[in-house]
């Protein structure tokens, strides 16, 4: 259980996001609900978790924005006093083949899915390490992990958030801080559902289950890594994605 936790989840507004902010909810946890545009999202989200008897806020903040992600963390920690579990999962896609890429999609990928997680982490470690205590999650994928044609850009982010968590677990392992990753495979989400059929029917080629993993799966191990019971792990990259990246 996370009883009385408190968590922050960035793109927490639909998608993988918002299953994370669910399932911390159900366990006990009160639930930022961060997101950027999608205010209207956001604010269901919070009722679902509302209405089954839980404690969450929607809050926006645009994460690669450096300023704007001290004040997330600022106001979070005004208001609740500590933060116990912070899962980076906003992110973005501008997929095109490198030749076609332009330098403006590769920074936007870079801004929100790299630097928004250095950015939260940055803004909240120095209360974490007050605390002596903390929970660092963040989603990267299994694009990072392997690479994928037509995503330069979504595989350096994501590769670079692994780089980013293990050299985040060294530094603050010692002070009771975890910080792990996690790789999604093909997940079903908005974010999936813009792939043609003939991509899809592709991708799920390449996976040895052969289907489209759901947000639980992910969700799941997050609260997991979010929970006491996941103390002694920290610097590790979890794969959840049917076995495509043995
Ligand atoms: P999604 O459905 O497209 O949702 C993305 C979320 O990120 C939205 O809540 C969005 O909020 C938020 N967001 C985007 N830019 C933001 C910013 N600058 N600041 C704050 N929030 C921002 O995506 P998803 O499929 O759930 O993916 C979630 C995470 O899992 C991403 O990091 C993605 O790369 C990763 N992942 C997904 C898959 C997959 O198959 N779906 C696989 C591997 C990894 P607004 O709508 O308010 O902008």
């Amino acid at each position: 259980m996370l009883t009385d936790k408190i968590a922050v989840v960035t793109g927490a507004s639909r998608g993988i996001g918002r299953e994370i902010a669910v399932t911390l909810a159900a366990k006990g946890a009160t639930v930022i609900v961060n997101y950027n545009g999608s205010a209207a999202k956001a604010e269901e989200v919070v009722a679902e978790i509302q209405a089954a008897g839980g404690k969450a806020e929607a809050v926006q903040c645009n994460v690669s924005d450096f300023e704007k992600a001290a004040e997330l963390m600022a106001y979070v920690v005004k208001q609740y006093g500590r933060v116990d579990i912070l899962v980076n999962n906003a992110g973005i896609t501008r997929d095109n083949l490198l030749m076609k890429m332009s330098e403006e999609d590769f920074d936007a990928v870079i801004n929100t899915n790299l630097k928004g997680a250095f950015n939260c982490i940055k803004h909240i470690s120095r209360q974490m390490l007050k605390q002596k205590a903390g929970r660092i999650i963040n989603i990267s994928s299994v694009s990072g992990v392997l690479g994928n044609a037509g995503q330069a850009n979504y595989c350096a982010s994501k590769a670079g958030v692994i780089g980013l968590t293990k050299s985040v677990a060294r530094e603050l392992a010692s002070r009771g801080i975890t910080a792990n990753a996690v790789a999604p495979g093909f997940i079903d989400t908005e974010m999936t559902a813009v792939l043609s059929d003939a991509v899809k029917a592709a991708a799920t080629e390449q996976i040895p289950m052969k289907h489209f993993g759901s947000t639980k799966d992910i969700a799941n191990t997050v609260a997991f890594l979010a929970s006491d019971e996941a103390g002694y792990i920290t610097g590790q990259v979890i794969s959840v994605d049917g076995g495509m990246a043995m």
